[in-house]
């Protein structure tokens, strides 16, 4: 690997891969690239090789790539097209609260373009984008993790994934490498995070896990056809099961539904549901009981995600817990290094407005932005990239913060009254008379996460009026229909 200096991406997801690209488009006035060479570093195997699928494979779920996403993804010529096929289009949103069955329950038709994608389907889209159009300038190193930062030098060290854990005991296989800019699109754990938080002690951070465990898995749409469970392959559904306290999200693919499914936080960690489920027969009541009509299928995918061998037969449980993650940082960049985060990096937060990754295009849009407005100077961009980006990844994250499944039936009904009603007003109505409701906000604009942090907040006071106007009006008429038996 040649050490000249270079921009660095440590981190192949995908937001170091659309940056890695928004990187190699950039043009000096002569048309040539401003940035002849680029090196990814990515601590894990290529996922397109057969010998790393399996173990890729465990760890994919859907996400869903909305406007601001898909706007950032359109800045990168013929790559939108190829995301789009990749993915499933879908405008049908499915609430079933009365019933489990995914054919019965409240259809919304949502406007504007998203689409819903394996996590590591867009991954294998992005390598292969830049294997055909910039294999001469983006270089990708497999199974490199980065772990050690020298920000002043501007250089990082770097080892085989296999020796990362032991590092001052692998000091013959690590490499040095120069930087001339450095991008953390590293994730949850990023390690630039890490050591610019040490580096620069004014950072202030914070990392909490969100209070609701959850665990996902994929069904086959033969599975789903099999069980005669009616579904719409290009749906996403929500369904809020009797047994209060448990709700399951799901989100389509081309071969698949992902299915998350997210248990109710309880004070004392020992009451809640998912502690329960210790064996295979206590994993498959569940389910049947929760699920009159999915249960089956929904034990059956879980069962084999967990390492059931034989569906009938007693078999003990250790079902890993999983948790979302919220990790703030008061400043995503190095004062005096040309270092940043961007992504999970910079801003982790649950999947409850669908914004992840969204964010985290939307912040390499903004860096394309912030480069141009500095010419490229690294010694000004991080800086302003901050100004902007952090004090937004703070507001989206306030958005992100409420629980599901804690709502039950009734509020979880009652929203999405309000929002279906304000979302049908705010198209019939002239234009700027009725805002969209939030969850649209987010997903089909691009209006600043701040703005929607404030429209959320006087919906939100809105509702409560038009409710308590409600049950006012009720209690008059009933008041009055009854008044000769008051008085
Ligand atoms: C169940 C679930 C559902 C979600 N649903 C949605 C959704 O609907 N909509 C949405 O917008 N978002 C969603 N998200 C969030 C979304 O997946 C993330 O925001 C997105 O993947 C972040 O991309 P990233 O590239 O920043 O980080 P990551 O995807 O975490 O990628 C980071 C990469 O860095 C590599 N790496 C880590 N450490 C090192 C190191 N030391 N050296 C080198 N490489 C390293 C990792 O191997 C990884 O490949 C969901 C997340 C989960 C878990």
């Amino acid at each position: 690997m040649p050490n000249s200096k270079q921009p660095v991406i440590v981190g192949g997801g995908p937001v170091g891969l659309l940056t890695a690209l928004y990187l190699a488009i950039r043009l000096d006035a002569d048309q040539k690239p401003l940035y002849p060479r680029i090196l990814v570093l990515e601590k894990r195997g290529d996922l397109r090789e057969e010998n790393n699928k399996e173990s890729y494979s465990k760890q994919e779920y859907n996400v869903v790539i909305s406007y601001r996403g898909l706007q950032s993804i359109s800045g990168i010529p013929g790559l939108l097209e190829v995301m789009m096929d990749g993915g499933i289009s879908y405008s049908r949103m499915q609430n079933c609260i009365r019933s489990d069955e995914l054919g019965k329950g409240l259809v919304v038709h949502t406007q504007g373009d998203k689409i819903s994608i394996g996590r590591n389907k867009v991954v294998q889209i992005l390598l292969d984008f830049i294997q055909q159009n910039f294999s001469s300038q983006i270089a990708i190193s497999f199974g490199k993790a980065v772990v050690d930062i020298d920000f002043k030098q501007q250089k990082i060290c770097a080892l085989p994934a296999s020796r990362a854990r032991h590092p001052f005991e692998s000091t013959q296989e690590a490499e040095v490498i120069d930087f001339s800019a450095l991008i953390g699109t590293d994730g949850s754990r990023s390690i630039v995070g890490e050591k610019l938080r040490r580096s620069v002690t004014e950072i202030s951070y914070f990392c909490q896990p969100h209070p609701e465990p959850y665990i996902s898995a994929r069904i086959s749409h033969e599975d789903l056809k099999s069980a005669n469970i009616d579904f719409h392959p290009a749906t996403m559904y929500t369904v809020q099961p009797r047994i209060k306290g448990i709700s399951l999200i799901s989100l389509p693919n081309h071969d698949s539904l992902g299915v998350n499914l997210v248990f109710e936080h309880r004070k004392n960690p020992e009451d809640c549901l998912f502690s329960n489920l210790s064996d295979s027969f206590k994993l498959r009541d569940f389910f049947t009981n929760s699920f009159p009509t999915l249960g089956q299928v929904l034990y059956n995918s879980f069962a084999m995600k967990f390492g059931v061998t034989d569906l009938n037969t007693l078999q003990q449980l250790n079902i890993p817990k999983n948790y979302f993650l919220t990790t703030k940082y008061s400043q995503f960049h190095h004062p005096t290094s040309p270092a940043l985060i961007l992504g999970d990096a910079a801003h982790t937060m649950p999947p409850t407005v669908g914004q992840g990754i969204n964010c985290g295009f939307g912040d390499v849009y903004y860096l394309s932005a912030v480069l141009d407005q500095a010419h490229d100077d690294w010694s000004k961009a991080p800086a302003l990239f901050n100004e902007k980006r952090q004090p937004e990844a703070e507001a989206v994250q306030k958005l992100s913060q409420f629980v599901l499944s804690e709502r039950g039936r009734f509020v979880f009904g009652l929203r999405l009254g309000f929002e279906v009603g304000r979302s049908i007003l705010a198209r019939r109505l002239p234009s700027g008379w009725i805002q969209l409701p939030v969850t649209q906000l987010l997903s089909h604009t691009n209006v600043p996460y701040s703005q929607v942090l404030r429209a959320r907040q006087s919906q939100f006071a809105t509702g409560c009026v038009v409710l308590l106007s409600a049950i006012s009006s009720v209690g008059y008429m009933v008041f009055k229909a009854t008044k000769r038996f008051w008085v």
